[in-house]
């Protein structure tokens, strides 16, 4: 096995991809030509086996994009959809029917939240929450028709990194057939290797980190063997796509994805740590810092940190508190998602986080504020920060 950095450069530069040029070609098809009755024959019977058959099934920059994760995440196929939402959904979708259940962490992104209250239960799927620190609890969640066990780390917003080792062996003494999921966005699927770790699928928003420059929207979802035939042919019903263009664009995302995330690592770390000492912040929830719940995890199973992180103010701001804090920044902007080389800011108030976090005690008693770091110098963010900070201060 190369070490990850050349992995990073090589993956999925086949020639057949490339035909003589570095990356692969862009191939924009619906169609695609059979010449003769015995190639369409062959075709047919080598669809998921990267034979081209027809655009849904992909083309030579989908295979290679797929080809390139299977490498990196160490799974047996790939699957591609239009957005991470998409990966989640139907990545859950594949492995339900009427009467399961499904255990959902209590720090998951919000829209899965959502997904399971909507769709799932209109399916009669029913969802529980666990808190992610539950570690060998998570045994006794475990029912008859407990189907998937969904993971995410470090969890949204409060960034809480599980014992994922203890929950993977609890669930699978209790249930070996349950079929264990992660949303693994912020380690970019590289930073935590999932199914090193048992976990059957690890799923992406390549919107983040693989694309990598906030220019586009993809959702990865790399499988291992037991799992891979039964997602791969339940998202090609659902109708589940992206196109080469957007494909291509995650590809070569990914040639510079182990630079860019040991940049974020850095300066993420440098920025977190000069936030633990200023005294408008009561707690830092950086993964690589002991202030994060589930820091010693972090510690034990991750190969490094990305750039997110959120902190906790002293104080829950008031509204014009809020837009005085917020308003006035000049290096970081205010924006959804993340994992661009820009550095990003937005605020949440405890009162907006406690009902998004079923079956979790902990609290909040100051407004939490979330961060990307990007590829600004340092030294000028944390000036930025500064003055937001000394904003806090004066009315
Ligand atoms: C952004 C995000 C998603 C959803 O990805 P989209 O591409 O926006 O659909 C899922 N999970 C996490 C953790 C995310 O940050």
């Amino acid at each position: 096995m190369p070490n990850q950095a050349t992995t990073f450069v090589h993956a999925g530069r086949k020639k057949r991809y490339a035909q003589g040029a570095v990356n692969s070609v862009i191939q924009r098809a619906s169609s695609l030509i059979f010449e003769s009755v015995a190639e369409k024959k062959h075709a047919t019977a080598n669809r998921y086996k990267g034979a081209l058959f027809y655009g849904r099934r992909g083309t030579l920059t989908h295979f290679a994009l797929q080809d390139a994760l299977c490498e990196l995440e160490g799974g047996a196929g790939c699957y591609l959809y239009p957005c991470g939402a998409a990966a989640i959904s139907n990545s859950i979708l594949a492995f339900v029917e009427q009467g399961d259940h499904i255990l959902m962490t209590g720090a998951a992104y919000e829209p899965t939240q959502d997904f399971c209250r909507v769709i799932l239960n209109k399916m009669g799927v029913t969802t529980s929450y666990y808190d992610p620190l539950i570690g060998e609890g998570i045994g006794k969640l475990i029912q008859p028709n407990t189907k998937v066990l969904f993971l995410e780390s470090p969890s949204s917003l409060t960034m809480e990194v599980p014992d994922i080792p203890t929950l993977v062996k609890t669930a699978r003494s209790v249930n070996p057939d349950i079929v264990i999921m992660i949303d693994n966005t912020w380690g970019a699927g590289v930073l935590f290797p999932a199914l090193e770790y048992g976990i059957d699928i690890s799923i992406q928003a390549g919107t983040k980190y693989l694309v990598g420059h906030s220019d586009g929207m993809i959702g990865t979802a790399v499988a291992n063997d037991r799992c891979w035939d039964q997602l791969r042919e339940q998202s090609y019903l659902m109708g589940q796509m992206v196109d080469a263009d957007t494909a291509y664009t995650t590809a070569r995302g990914l040639r510079t994805l182990g630079i860019r995330l040991k940049q974020h690592e850095e300066s993420s770390l440098a920025v977190a740590k000069w936030l633990s000492q200023q005294p408008e912040v009561k707690a830092v929830y950086h993964p690589a810092l002991a202030s994060c719940p589930g820091h010693e995890f972090f510690q034990r199973d991750f190969r490094g940190a990305s750039g997110l992180f959120s902190f906790e103010l002293c104080k829950t701001l008031n509204d014009k508190e809020l837009a005085h804090f917020l308003d006035h920044f000049e290096i970081f902007t205010m924006a959804y998602s993340w994992g661009g080389f820009e550095s990003l800011i937005l605020a949440y108030q405890p009162n907006e986080i406690t009902p998004i976090r079923p079956a979790i005690e902990r609290t909040l008693s100051g407004t939490l504020v979330r961060v990307h770091i990007g590829f600004e110098a340092v030294e000028d963010l944390i000036d930025d920060l500064a003055k937001g900070l000394a904003r806090l201060n004066r009315e």
